[in-house]
């Protein structure tokens, strides 16, 4: 109505021409689940209630990877949500796996991390895979409780993704791989991997040429499997150096084709970074929750501390950020689920605003409990250790919004051409 008024004529009946040909397209905008993703969420909410609350804390303590809960939430089919139909998956969109994801970080985001890093893997072999490797790397997943994980960092390149060393060299049909990759995710459990090797060793070629990516079996000779790092916080999940030294991969295993393999690595994250912020929204949410029960109870000055208004406006500030960091992680995985060209840009805000706002949530959780914040029998401390992360993996919070003014910059001169 409001564009009717103020567009007359001619130029108006375009322009409602074209709004109401992307409405169809687009369904229009609607914060209303469906009944099947309220179900899928209930479903999830049970599961971390039942299953990853009551264990977090002990898997916080001893570092172990969590088998058994992997193993329950694999039979439930929480795990390999993205595989295709024709492997025995369920082959569900980013934000339906999103509505998962938040609940079961909101137990623990080490356990949660556990339980989702196999998707990052999996991820490329999904969008970028042949029907044959579907079958042998997904199927396989899908038929046992196994896990992927994806090796592209290294102790010399993390960020800077065209740095990697890791280098692959055509033999007959087969190439051989060597180098060192660092901060693997699920590095120890994997059955297979995702790996980005360097193919192309002239430094004028670029990094959009220069790399492809392999599917290579955890049990190939020359695969050396680290010990696990002691990382600050999510210590339920594994990370691993993993060095190839001399590993055969069969030509079958390349993804994509030789030299996509930047390409590859890179579009991954469309689909996975919602995935990552809508667990840190999970862990605000829970700082949120904590931090909420606990100013209600705690007694200062003859009064609640949430009835301080310095405390409600903390929590106000919390809700805020949970609020709208969900509105974020919402609307990218939407645009990846869309496959929508502002899916990057999109998945780069809800990543970085998420971490950001993970992290403000938990030290403000800290604070509201004063010094029993600081205390590792209560739940927030751990939830500050946890928190960091997500400012670093899967691009650091300085990457993504070097993604973001790029775009930006991008969007401008294009306008202003
Ligand atoms: C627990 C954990 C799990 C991980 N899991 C995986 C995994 O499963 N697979 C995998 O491949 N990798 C994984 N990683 C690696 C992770 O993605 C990298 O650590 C991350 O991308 C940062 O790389 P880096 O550690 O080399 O830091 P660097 O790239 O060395 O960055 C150091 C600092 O410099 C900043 N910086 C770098 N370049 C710029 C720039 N151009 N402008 C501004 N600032 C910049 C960074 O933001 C950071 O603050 C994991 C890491 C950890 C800690």
């Amino acid at each position: 109505m409001f564009l009717r008024t103020v567009l007359k004529g001619e130029k108006c009946q375009k322009l409602m021409r074209t709004f109401s040909t992307r409405t169809e397209h687009a369904t229009g905008c609607n914060f209303e689940l469906t009944d099947t993703q309220k179900e899928m969420q209930e479903q999830a909410r049970k599961f971390t209630k039942e299953e990853i609350i009551p264990v977090a804390a002990e898997y916080d303590r001893n570092g172990k990877y969590p088998w058994d809960i992997v193993k329950k939430a694999w039979s439930l089919g929480f795990l390999n949500k993205h595989i295709p139909e024709y492997c025995g998956g369920i082959s569900i969109g980013t934000f339906d796996a999103c509505l998962i994801g938040e609940e079961f970080a909101y137990g623990c985001t080490g356990i949660s991390t556990a339980l989702e890093a196999s998707g990052l893997g999996q991820a490329p072999v999904v969008a970028f895979g042949t029907k044959e490797q579907h079958m042998k790397y997904l199927g396989r997943l899908v038929q046992e409780p196994l896990v992927a994980a994806y090796c592209v960092t290294e102790p010399g390149a993390g960020s800077d993704v065209a740095g990697v060393k890791t280098k692959a060299e055509k033999k007959g049909k087969e190439w051989i791989l060597n180098g060192t990759k660092m901060w693997i995710t699920n590095g120890g459990v994997a059955n297979w991997y995702f790996v980005l090797a360097r193919t192309n060793s002239d430094p004028k070629v670029p990094a959009s040429k220069a790399f492809t990516a392999f599917i290579v079996e955890r049990d190939s000779e020359g695969v050396i499997v680290g010990r696990k790092e002691i990382n600050m916080g999510q210590r339920a999940s594994d990370t691993r150096m993993i060095t190839f030294e001399d590993v055969r991969v069969p030509e079958e295993n390349v993804l994509a084709s030789e030299g996509k393999g930047f390409l590859v690595a890179m579009k991954t994250f469309d689909k996975t970074r919602p995935l990552v912020a809508c667990a840190s929204v999970g862990l605000a949410q829970r700082a949120l929750d904590e931090a909420l029960k606990y100013a209600m109870e705690r007694k200062t000055f003859n009064k609640p501390i949430a009835d301080h208004q310095a405390i409600a406006f903390m929590l106000a500030d919390m809700s805020i950020g949970v609020e709208t960091a969900r509105l974020a992680w919402m609307k990218s995985a939407w645009a990846s689920d869309q496959n929508l060209p502002t899916a990057t840009v999109l998945a780069s805000i809800a990543k970085c605003y998420g971490g950001d706002v993970a992290n403000k949530c938990a030290t403000d959780a800290v604070q509201i409990f004063g010094g029993a914040g600081f205390n590792t029998e209560y739940p927030v401390e751990k939830l500050m250790r946890d928190a960091k992360i997500y400012q670093i993996y899967e691009g650091t919070a300085q990457i993504q919004r070097l993604i973001i003014s790029r775009n930006l910059l991008n969007e401008a001169k294009q306008t202003n051409k």
